[in-house]
Formats: C-alpha cells, sequence, structure tokens
C-alpha cells in the first residue's frame, strides 16, 4: 500500500532534521557541499509550486466569482462579505490570543529587568537595517494603493498578488453581465486553465517529500539552535500562542459551523505541512486548493472564491506574531506598554498582516512599520532575526490552516455537505 502524502511529508521532515544537523553547511561529497544540493532541490520545488500560483490565482477567482455572479446578482457580495468578515475577526482572535500571552510570559523582562542589553545584535542586523529603513506608516496606505494595479502584466510578474486579485475579482464579475456565449466560452477556458494548473499541482506534489526534505535540511543546516536560547522564551510564547490559536479557537469556529476539527485537520495536513517547510502560504497555496477540494470536499466555486484571497490578506499566524514580537522588543527595550501601545500595536498588526505578502520573512517589514509607529529603532527587529526562519515555519502553517478553516466554514454556511462536517459520515450511512 502507498503511504499517504502527509506522511511521506512528515517523515521527510524528521529525516531532514536529523541529516541536516549532521551535514551542516560544510560536509561535502567529491567536492560537493551537502548544504548547494539542499538549495539545489529546494529551489528547484519552491520554484514549481511559484510557477503555477499566478494563472492558478487568475483563474480559480474568475471560476469563482463568475459563478457566483451567475446563479444571483448577490452571490459575489455575499461571499465576499462572509470572508471578509471571516478574515477580519480571525485575524483579530489571533492577535488577542497573542497579546494575552505576551503579557503573561512577558518574554521581554527578566527578573524585572529589560532583557534588551543582555541580547547581542545579530550580524546580519546592518542588510535587515538598510531593507527595512524609510519604512513608516505611509506603507500601511501603500499597501491599499497597490490594490489596484496599474499595469496587471507588471502585477503578476512582480507577484502583486493583492493587484491579481482585485483584477481578477472584477474580470470575473463583469463577466457575467456581458452576452452570454461570449460569457461562457470564458467560463470554459478559465475552468480548464483552473483544472489544468490543479492537475499540474498534483504532479509538482508528487516530489514533495523530496522538496520539502532539502527545505528544511538547509534551514537546520544553517541554523544553530544554540543561538536560540536567550531567545528561548520569546520563541515559546510564540509558539504557544499558535499553539491556542490551532487548538481552541479554530476549533470552536469549525464547530460552530459543524466541521469536525479532527477531521478537517487531518484532511489539510499535506498543505500544513507544506506551508511549515516552504514557510510561504502563496508556495503553497495551489497545494491547499488541491487538499480542501479533494480531502475536505469544498467545491471549487467556494475554495478558488476563499483560499486565494486568503493566501494574500489572512494572515493569522503572522498577525499573531507581529503582535508577540512587536511587545516582546518593546518589552527588551524597557518601553512603556500603554493601553494606547497596545491598541496600536494591534490596530497595525491587523492591517499590516493584510498586506504583508505570503513570502519567507514577510513579517519582518511590517514589524518594522509597527516598531516605528511606537517609537521603537528600527535596528531592534535585528534581535529576532535568529529565531525568525523556524517561527516563519510556523506562523505559515498557521496562515494556511486558517485560510483552510474560513474557506470550510464558508462552504459549510453555503449548505456545502463537505466530507469534514461533523455530521457527514452520520448522512451517509443514514442514506445507505
Ligand atoms: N511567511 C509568511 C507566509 O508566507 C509571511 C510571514 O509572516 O512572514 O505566510
Amino acid at each position: 500500500m502507498k503511504m499517504k502524502l502527509h506522511w511521506q511529508i512528515l517523515i521527510a521532515i524528521l529525516l531532514a532534521i536529523l541529516i541536516g544537523k549532521m551535514t551542516g553547511t560544510e560536509a561535502a561529497i567529491a567536492g560537493v557541499s551537502f548544504y548547494d544540493v539542499y538549495v539545489f532541490i529546494g529551489t528547484i520545488f519552491i520554484n514549481a509550486l511559484k510557477m503555477i500560483i499566478v494563472p492558478l490565482i487568475v483563474s480559480s477567482i474568475i471560476v469563482g466569482v463568475s459563478g457566483l455572479g451567475k446563479e444571483s446578482g448577490q452571490g459575489v457580495g455575499r461571499m465576499g462579505a462572509k470572508t471578509i468578515g471571516f478574515y477580519a475577526f480571525s485575524s483579530f482572535a489571533a492577535i488577542l490570543v497573542g497579546l494575552l500571552m505576551v503579557n503573561l510570559f512577558q518574554p521581554g523582562i527578566k527578573e524585572g529587568e529589560p532583557v534588551g542589553k543582555a541580547l547581542a545584535l545579530h550580524e546580519s542586523t546592518a542588510s535587515m537595517v538598510e531593507k527595512v529603513s524609510g519604512r513608516g506608516l505611509s506603507d500601511v496606505a501603500d499597501i491599499f494603493i497597490r490594490m489596484i494595479p496599474t499595469n496587471i502584466v507588471q502585477a503578476a510578474a512582480e507577484g502583486q498578488m493583492l493587484g491579481l486579485i482585485f483584477f481578477s475579482i472584477l474580470f470575473g464579475f463583469f463577466m457575467t453581465r456581458i452576452e452570454k456565449h461570449f460569457s461562457d466560452s470564458l467560463y470554459q477556458l478559465a475552468m480548464g486553465v483552473y483544472e489544468t494548473m490543479l492537475k499540474i499541482t498534483l504532479f509538482v506534489m508528487r516530489f514533495a517529500p523530496i522538496g520539502v526534505f532539502a527545505l528544511v535540511a538547509k534551514t537546520v543546516a544553517s541554523t544553530g539552535f544554540s543561538a536560540f536560547m536567550p531567545l528561548l522564551w520569546f520563541f515559546i510564547t510564540v509558539v504557544l500562542a499558535l499553539l491556542v490559536h490551532v487548538a481552541v479557537v479554530y476549533p470552536l469556529i469549525l464547530m460552530y459551523f459543524g466541521v469536525s476539527p479532527k477531521k478537517h485537520f487531518k484532511a489539510m495536513l499535506p498543505a500544513i505541512l507544506t506551508a511549515f517547510s516552504t514557510a510561504s502560504s502563496s508556495a503553497t497555496l495551489p497545494l491547499t486548493i488541491e487538499t480542501i477540494e479533494k480531502n475536505a470536499g469544498v467545491s471549487s466555486r467556494t475554495s478558488g472564491f476563499v483560499l486565494p484571497l486568503g493566501a494574500t490578506v489572512n494572515m493569522d499566524g503572522t498577525a499573531l506574531y507581529e503582535c508577540v514580537a512587536a511587545l516582546f522588543l518593546a518589552q527588551a527595550y524597557g518601553i512603556e506598554l500603554s493601553v494606547s501601545t497596545q491598541f496600536t500595536v494591534v490596530l497595525l498588526a491587523l492591517l499590516t498582516s493584510i498586506g504583508v505578502a505570503g513570502v519567507p520573512a514577510a513579517s519582518l517589514v511590517a514589524i518594522t512599520i509597527i516598531l516605528t509607529a511606537i517609537g521603537l529603532p528600527v535596528e531592534a527587529v535585528g534581535l529576532i532575526l535568529v529565531t525568525d526562519r523556524v517561527l516563519d515555519m510556523c506562523r505559515t502553517a498557521v496562515n494556511v490552516y486558517g485560510d483552510s478553516c474560513a474557506a470550510v466554514s464558508i462552504a459549510r454556511s453555503e449548505d456545502e455537505d463537505t466530507l469534514v462536517a461533523r455530521s457527514h459520515r452520520w448522512q451517509k450511512t443514514s442514506e445507505e
């Protein structure tokens, strides 16, 4: 019997941790270092996933929106409102969990003293500061300006997903307002592209265990765990907060919509593990769509609309992380955490998590925006670079799982049965 994909990926992750640690960045055979091999294979895998994104996003949104637009004029509006409402609610809940945990654990304070001075700045700080300096509140406004692209080809080429999504929604909507024979052919075309992209995804996923192995081995080989020690409390706070969100908040929401949290989590495992390994929600998107349709039984009408939007704008793990990181740094620098400061952090974490791209380390830029707003030097972000990659993997897994929870909940609210509904087995047997 063939082993299930999520087991294959899980084994690949465990092996990668072991072997990556053993080889490090130096070990080599015949002059070729293992590390270079990891980088080579990992890059090919990520490239293959990224290659799928643009045609998949455009076709899935056009299929989703035009499908909704066809059935009734209000379909798009209804689904849009539900999606945005869900995303706003779950991100806000995630930030509150982060806020609670960071106040409870106070990772930035040790024996009543801010830990800032005790933490040495990481070497790569200088380059980071260069990258983020000049950021400010106007970047939050930019997020919304970027939503309307001047040139969609350029937006696609530069991976500006928000612009691409906005255009696709408009296209899908107005497609239903033209003569029927034209709109029918456009629909057939979009559907054909969509189905083909899913097949390509399936093909790429056959290599997932190898790709995932290479990506994780690369991270483990290049990240010295000893460097984690001064940040251990911060690390634990973030991981615990993410766990609380996944194990408490999502199950409550899912149960409200009649979805079995256990079944849904199991169904989504391949996507969650891939998100963990790639640290990119965008790169994982093809698999998120494929998995939710095949394993959770959500229709392409719902997933095609909710998921591409979610991969770009809904990042619960990221929002939570931004909140914990900004407040940790404020604690570490001994800044007074007044209610208004905390409120600023919450609000900015919510807004910037919308604009953060679904690529590795994207939230570091958002964190510097928050730091500037609460009066901390941008250099402070250097303190958390050491743990960033591993925490990025964790928060991306939560981001992707959060999108899938939204899709399945919205599907249920649209009267879709889905395979992960709590009532599903019962319904099956009662039919038999
Ligand atoms: N890597 C995250 C994602 O792709 C974004 C971030 O938090 O940096 O979802």
